[in-house]
């Protein structure tokens, strides 16, 4: 908990409730001009799973054992995390013109997400992901992008005055690389901390743009990639950090998966251990990091307490199975940490 702005009525809030959300809702209960936490500016995906025993030569057809569909997208998933840890999330995506679309945006909204900006691109699909696991966890995915390369910069401004209201931008790489970029110029100009997590990553990405973001979060092999440095020791993942910041980063957050995180900022260097969990599925688990980084940022203001709690937000997340649906809600998280 921490000490409310408004004076001995309101003495403590919890952590996961920002006090613009409590504003918003004491000063305009119906809407108007909204105040929003965070806007994720970034893909949703529709995965479909299909379980099967061993994967199908060419030309050759298998029954499989189950299917499940699921909803997905690393910016979806991390407007989902934020959302259920209490942030207000504005999510600006694309979908096709099928029957996933209306799906995404129920799934999002029952989240309670503002999807004004989740908008339907005619005469394209959706984005989806075959995926294929066998019986010993084996995976093949394809990735569709579909409608999520539709996004693009001259929707950054067509959402302007939504966007300007918002205290934290947070993107992903399953956009139009463009879009990223116009978006961090919006949020550099109206002075909007922007995150990037650049995820998938491509050695395509400006850095420039990366130093002109508060928050750049890459994974182990993101940061191999966009170095083209070893990481596999802790060493050589720092020596490839240093590299990196030393183009001008702000706060670089390396995840380093069952390891936690390392936080690199100036001449500091923090390494947030990941308490021991059974893991079940690690599915999402780059993306409930950095839902949960921006969530507490936003309610808190505190970098290195956001990061701790990212980190075993996270590591929560691979206890259970799927990725959104492994994400827990404020009181789920605090009674785990208990
Ligand atoms: P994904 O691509 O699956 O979404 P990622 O590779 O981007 O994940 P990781 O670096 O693997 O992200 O993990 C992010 C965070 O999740 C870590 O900082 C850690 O807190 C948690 N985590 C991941 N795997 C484990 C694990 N096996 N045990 C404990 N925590 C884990």
């Amino acid at each position: 908990a921490r000490e409310s702005l408004f004076g001995d009525w309101l003495i403590r809030l919890p952590t996961h409730v920002s006090v613009s959300t409590i504003l918003r809702k004491i000063i305009n209960p119906e809407g108007g001009t909204r105040v929003t936490d965070i806007a994720v500016i970034g893909s949703n995906m529709v995965d479909l799973i299909a379980y099967i025993d061993k994967m199908p030569k060419a030309g050759e057809t298998l029954e499989a054992d189950d299917f499940a569909m699921g909803c997905g997208g690393k910016g979806a998933n991390q407007a989902v995390a934020a959302a259920k840890l209490g942030a207000d999330v504005l999510m600006m995506s694309r979908v096709g013109e099928d029957m996933f679309a209306d799906n995404t945006i129920q799934n999002l909204a029952q989240f309670g997400v503002d999807t004004r900006h989740v908008r339907k691109v005619p005469g394209v699909s959706s984005g989806v992901a075959p995926i294929m696991v066998d019986r010993d966890s084996q995976n093949r995915i394809l990735i569709i992008p579909g409608a999520n390369k539709h996004l693009l910069p001259a929707d950054i401004e067509a959402a302007a005055d939504d966007l300007r209201q918002c205290k934290l931008i947070v993107l992903q790489l399953e956009i139009p690389l463009a879009t990223i970029y116009r978006a961090i110029e919006f949020g550099n100009a109206e002075n909007i901390p922007v995150i990037l997590n650049p995820a998938p990553a491509t050695t395509e990405l400006d850095l420039r743009y990366a130093c002109r973001c508060d928050f750049f979060m890459p994974n182990e092999t993101e940061l191999e990639i966009l170095t083209g440095m070893p990481v596999h020791s802790l060493e050589q993942i720092e020596a490839a950090a240093s590299s990196l910041l030393h183009r001008g980063l702000k706060h670089l957050v390396v995840t380093l998966g069952e390891r936690g995180a390392l936080h690199m900022h100036g001449d500091k260097r923090t390494h947030l251990v990941a308490p021991a969990v059974e893991a079940v599925d690690t599915t999402g688990a780059g993306d409930a990091f950095v839902g949960c980084f921006a969530a507490n940022y936003i309610a808190t203001g505190d970098i290195d307490s956001s990061i701790q709690r990212a980190v075993q937000y996270a590591s929560h997340s691979v206890t259970g199975r799927g990725t959104q649906t492994s994400y827990a809600t404020a009181a789920q998280f605090d009674s785990w940490l208990e």
